[in-house]
């Protein structure tokens, strides 16, 4: 009987050691980040789907007849969540109608490429796209604030703007829930960034998947909580999904690149450390928070927009609206009406360039600092 030439570069056969580790038939092709396993690529599309699957059962994600909005960037993380949750919709029939939802921030040569990847998305997974920009609603472009306050806090100015965006484009559509992809690492880098900070407050949320500002009927999920980011990377890869790459012009916030640059070396040594801070993260006990005592009277209130008040707002907690555009707020005016007057005035860029005075410039300043996004 005629036998072919074997090549002995390539052995026909396929060693016990080389095989997948899931499936014990098919040859190992990667190597599973999150715990190093060696695994077939169709072991690996199993057991990465089927663990967003149980995220969003066991945490209740969705209802039947739910409507959301994917926040999406055209980047891997909402890439992957819109393919994903279109994919497990239809396998274990969810019953939500998925929508995506993507903010242009007014950047040229970022936003304005990502968000023709979009546009492609929206084609290829047959789903409906709304676009928000921050010209429409603020008036202003990311570029136009980074020409007027410098690009030190374009992320706060952007988070903030974000984070109202998104909520009135969901509100636009009439739908209440709208799921990010924030995935494992960016939860584990808040966790870290926050105990760094001695942020108690925020450390508090930061593990939650789902988040609600009280007296707001948009609620926020993360189905990626327990996803590491090389895996999300690896799907869009032997996925060949179509997604956007660049990094954004303007430089990630300082300290959360200190926080992720941290991360990657521990990940190196350890890869199961994102999963056990976020599992640190969400069992920390704090201890309760101390009421706040109202000022004596006659105390003299500097805000952030450098007015000065002799008589503390009263009245004002979660559910209220801001005075200037309505949305949700604490204050009488919202975080982005605030930073917005800021601009307008040109007193950002004072504040931000000079941080020595006890003025209303210095004070919006530190309220920069402050916010959260
Ligand atoms: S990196 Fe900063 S400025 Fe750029 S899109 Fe993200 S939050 Fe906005
Ligand atoms: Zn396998
Ligand atoms: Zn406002």
């Amino acid at each position: 009987m005629f036998k072919p030439p074997t090549d002995p570069k390539k052995p026909r056969t396929v060693k016990i050691s080389q095989l997948c580790e899931l499936c014990h038939s098919r040859k190992a092709l990667l190597r599973r980040p999150k715990n190093l396993q060696r695994i077939c690529k169709l072991c690996f599309f199993h057991v990465f789907e089927t663990e967003i699957h149980n995220t969003i059962v066991s945490n209740n994600l969705f209802y039947r007849g739910e409507k959301i909005a994917v926040g999406a960037s055209g980047g891997k993380d909402s890439t992957v969540l819109a393919y994903i949750l279109k994919l497990l919709n239809e396998r274990y029939d969810y019953g939500i109608e998925i929508v995506l939802l993507s903010i242009d921030e007014g950047i040229m040569g970022y936003r304005d490429d990502s968000l023709a990847t979009v546009k492609r998305n929206q084609k290829q997974y047959g789903l409906p796209l709304e676009i928000v920009s921050y010209k429409d609603l603020y008036n202003w472009t990311m570029d136009e604030i980074v020409a007027c306050a410098g690009i030190r806090n374009s992320c706060t100015y952007c988070g903030v703007f974000r984070r109202q965006a998104l909520d009135r484009g969901a509100a636009m559509l009439n739908i209440n829930h709208v799921v990010t992809g924030h995935n494992a690492d960016d939860m584990a880098e808040t966790v870290l960034m926050n105990i760094l900070r001695g942020d108690v407050a925020r450390l508090e949320k930061s593990t939650a998947i789902i988040t609600q500002s009280s007296g707001s009927p948009i609620k926020r999920s993360k189905p990626f909580k327990y996803s590491y980011q090389k895996e999300i990377v690896l799907y869009a890869h032997y996925k060949k999904l179509d997604y956007f790459s660049t990094e954004c012009t303007y430089a990630p916030e300082a300290f959360r690149g200190t926080a992720r640059e941290l991360m990657k070396k521990l990940e190196v040594v350890r890869p199961s450390c994102i999963i056990d801070i976020i599992h640190s993260g969400q069992n920390l006990c704090l201890k309760p928070r101390k009421v706040k005592r109202a000022p004596p009277p006659g105390h003299v209130e500097v805000r952030a927009n450098g007015s000065v008040s002799l008589q503390r707002d009263k009245g004002f907690a979660d559910g209220n609206r801001c005075e200037k555009c309505g949305y949700l707020s604490s204050n009488q005016i919202c975080k982005a009406c605030m930073l917005l007057e800021g601009l307008e005035t040109n007193r950002a860029k004072i504040s931000i360039d000079t941080d020595t005075s006890v003025s209303g410039a210095a004070k919006l300043s530190k309220t920069l600092e402050t916010l959260h996004f």
